[in-house]
């Protein structure tokens, strides 16, 4: 997929639940990763004010401007520390061959590094 700016959190939850429905699997667990070094996977609420809530929180965390050493060789180590502390995966149990999501839980990739164009993996596991 394309990221549209240079920090976003992008709601996949129904690209997630379709990959799940497509796998047939009826008991088991779903892996959602992304295979870049500044993009993470989180699961939470889908709502604007949280959303911009989430960029405060890292910017006083991890501010775009730290003095990072990385940023002499390539301008985005924020973005390389906020994948790692968000984390590039997640794991989501499957029952009945729905995904065990609670009813305000949504499934994100952050950028951090945008706009590029993005993968994320949907491995499932379980059987039928
Ligand atoms: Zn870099």
């Amino acid at each position: 997929m394309r990221t549209g700016s240079r920090i976003e959190f992008r709601n996949i939850t129904s690209d997630v639940r379709r990959i799940v429905g497509e796998s047939g699997v009826r008991s088991g667990i779903a892996t959602v990763y992304t295979p870049h070094t500044t993009t993470a996977i989180f699961v939470n609420e889908d709502e604007s004010g949280l959303r911009g809530d989430l960029m405060k929180v890292l910017e006083k965390l991890i501010p775009v401007e730290g003095g990072y050493q990385h940023d002499l060789v390539d301008d985005n180590a924020f973005a390389h520390l906020r994948s790692i502390i968000v984390n590039p995966s997640i794991t989501i149990p499957i029952r009945d061959g729905r995904l065990m999501l609670g009813t305000w839980q949504s499934i994100f990739l952050a950028e951090f590094d945008g706009p590029r164009t993005r993968t994320v993996y949907v491995q499932v596991l379980g059987s039928r």
